[in-house]
């Protein structure tokens, strides 16, 4: 038995098998090729691609007859392409002309998906299954482990060195038990989709990458705790607390309130299509932040107007009468959307990023808001739509005029760029409310990277510097009389929720999993008590000081 320390992202109790995914296989550039060639030589390298074609066909020809009915015609199209006889001839011309298997069947993969990128549309759409097709032969050939989720007809705790934006947007939540990664911040791409897809995540795990396929593991994601190989007592103890977990949830419910009936809107935090009916169930007052870029992660091309139009329409729908805040593409960055960032930046994260792509693209944006405009007027949902990134009032100004002259009503700015904050009474000058992205105003704050986090704590939500910058935003929108939400992560932790509520927040915004104990927390305190929590958070000299003298104050303070 043994222990593993992370940093927890979502909550929950797991215990599975683990399942590890290994990275892409990255060839190194192949050599001179030789200029004499052995014809036994060639005639072994042909006879084992074609092995290995056959183990991976196979494989995935068995992987089709088990999945949903969705997914199984992918799989089949992808058997079909590896057994292709052009394919083959192309791989058997490589080879003649001195490339080693992995390259000859890496490159004639990669013609393959070069002519469907060009031929655009739906064959465009599935470019990635032919590099998924490549690595698995690649693999199969190398006697590697395979890149890519893995395939599994039971549960199992996903481990990786780090996820893929594409690998992350693909998980399924009936599968993946818990996620286990070496690397990642807390408010990396990786914790927002376990959050939200209400994964037990634990990232920053010292000693993951040793983990390896049907080791079991017990996960717990609130105290970022792995132990692998727990003795019998060890699982019964952990099997209890799942079950005393279960029993416990939450049973209030309604709009977040304060003792003395302030009130806060609770609100969820969405990406994914097929995650849009799940979340309108949720005991919510709307939606605080539909990450529209989710939706496109994998397209090579702009998504069209009237393909825009059907997935916004499906989530207003299934938040009919309620309120959706639309941000518009976040492209850049941890979420490169092949179709908007197609620059090469040294540091994208300080690039052309969300709304400054306008400054080049001005199409996308117009399209999107086309797009939002024409499906808010069919549907019955309070659209409200607002811009990632927004650094000074003048950007604001730009947005929100756009915003308006497409017929839409409500304008926003996130403030995620410490500039907006600063400036925050000029920013809500020039809009009809704002949105804090709490996971980017503390990266640009403290000049870490949220993805890779190399000093977590610097990321820590309760940093003084960062909650400073967050009372200055909330009082200048409350002097403005217009509405200030929390969207990023920070708005999931029910003590900070409380401290977010005493800096005059109006919205809290977060995973549907989350809202239930925020909203306990709420209930359970005075706005005057809420207010007392924030002077204390803002007088701290550490995000821990800040964290412990809060909790000390709110569980000797009365209810
Ligand atoms: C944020 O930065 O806090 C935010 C909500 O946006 P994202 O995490 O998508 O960058
Ligand atoms: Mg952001």
């Amino acid at each position: 038995m043994k222990e593993l320390k992370g940093i927890a992202v979502s909550s929950g109790l797991a215990q599975g098998v683990v399942a590890t995914i290994a990275p892409p296989i990255a060839l190194p550039p192949e050599l001179d090729l030789p200029l004499v060639l052995d014809p036994k030589e060639i005639e072994t390298t042909i006879s084992r691609i074609k092995n290995a074609i056959e183990v991976v066909a196979s494989r995935l020809d068995l992987f089709a007859t088990e999945v949903d009915a969705e997914i199984a015609p992918i799989i089949s199209a992808q058997v079909a392409i590896a057994r292709d006889q052009v394919l083959f001839d192309r791989i058997c011309e490589y080879v003649a002309a001195g490339s080693k298997a992995e390259y000859a069947v890496s490159k004639a993969l990669g013609v393959f998906r070069d002519q469907f990128l060009l031929a655009g549309g739906y064959l465009a759409e599935r470019a990635g299954d032919l590099d998924d097709l490549s690595g698995r032969i690649v693999a199969e050939l190398l006697q590697r482990a395979i890149p890519g989720l893995p395939i599994r007809n039971e549960p199992y705790v996903l481990v990786a060195i780090d996820l893929s934006p594409a690998d992350t947007a693909g998980l399924d939540p009936k599968k993946v038990m818990a996620i286990i990664t070496e690397k990642g911040g807390p408010t990396s791409h990786t914790a927002i989709i376990a959050k939200s897809l209400g994964i037990t995540a634990i990232i920053n795990v010292q000693g993951a990458g040793e983990l390896v396929d049907g080791e079991f593991v017990i996960v717990d994601g609130s105290t970022g705790t792995v132990v692998v190989d727990p003795s019998g007592e060890l699982l019964k103890e952990h099997e209890l607390k799942v079950r005393l977990r279960t029993s416990s949830q939450s049973s209030s419910g309604g709009p977040g309130r304060t003792t003395d009936g302030h009130g806060v809107e609770l609100l969820v935090n969405v990406g994914r299509r097929a995650d849009f009916a799940l979340a309108g169930l949720a005991d919510s007052e709307g939606v605080g932040l539909f990450r529209t870029e989710f939706l496109y992660l994998d397209r090579t091309s702009a998504p069209e107007l009237s393909e825009q139009v059907s997935a916004y329409l499906e989530l207003f729908s299934a938040f009919s009468g309620r309120k959706v805040i639309v941000r518009t593409l976040d492209a850049g960055a941890d979420k490169p959307l092949a179709f908007a960032n197609n620059d090469d930046e040294p540091n994208p994260a300080l690039g052309l990023r969300g709304y400054r792509i306008t400054s080049r693209n001005p199409q996308l944006l117009e399209l999107q808001l086309e797009a939002l405009s024409i499906a808010a007027q069919a549907t019955n949902a309070e659209v409200w739509v607002m811009a990632p990134m927004i650094s000074t009032a003048l950007e604001a100004r730009s947005f929100s005029e756009l915003v308006h002259s497409k017929g839409l009503r409500s304008a926003g700015s996130m403030i995620e760029v410490p500039s907006a904050a600063i400036r925050a009474n000029l920013v809500v000058g020039e809009c009809d409310f704002v949105s804090i992205g709490t996971n980017d105003l503390a990266q640009y704050t403290f000049a870490i990277d949220r993805e890779t986090a190399p000093l977590p704590e610097l990321l820590d939500p309760w940093q003084p510097a960062l909650l400073e910058l967050i009372s200055h935003t909330a009082r200048a929108a409350n002097l403005a009389n217009k509405p200030v939400g929390i969207c990023g992560e920070a708005a999931s932790d029910p003590l900070l929720a409380v401290v977010f509520v005493g800096f005059g927040v109006t919205s809290l915004s977060m995973a549907p999993i989350s809202i239930p104990p925020v909203r306990d927390e709420i209930s359970k305190r005075s706005l005057e008590i809420c207010r007392k929590a924030a002077e204390i958070a803002l007088n701290a000299v550490s995000a821990r000081e800040a964290r412990e003298l809060v909790s000390l104050f709110l569980a000797a303070a009365p209810n």
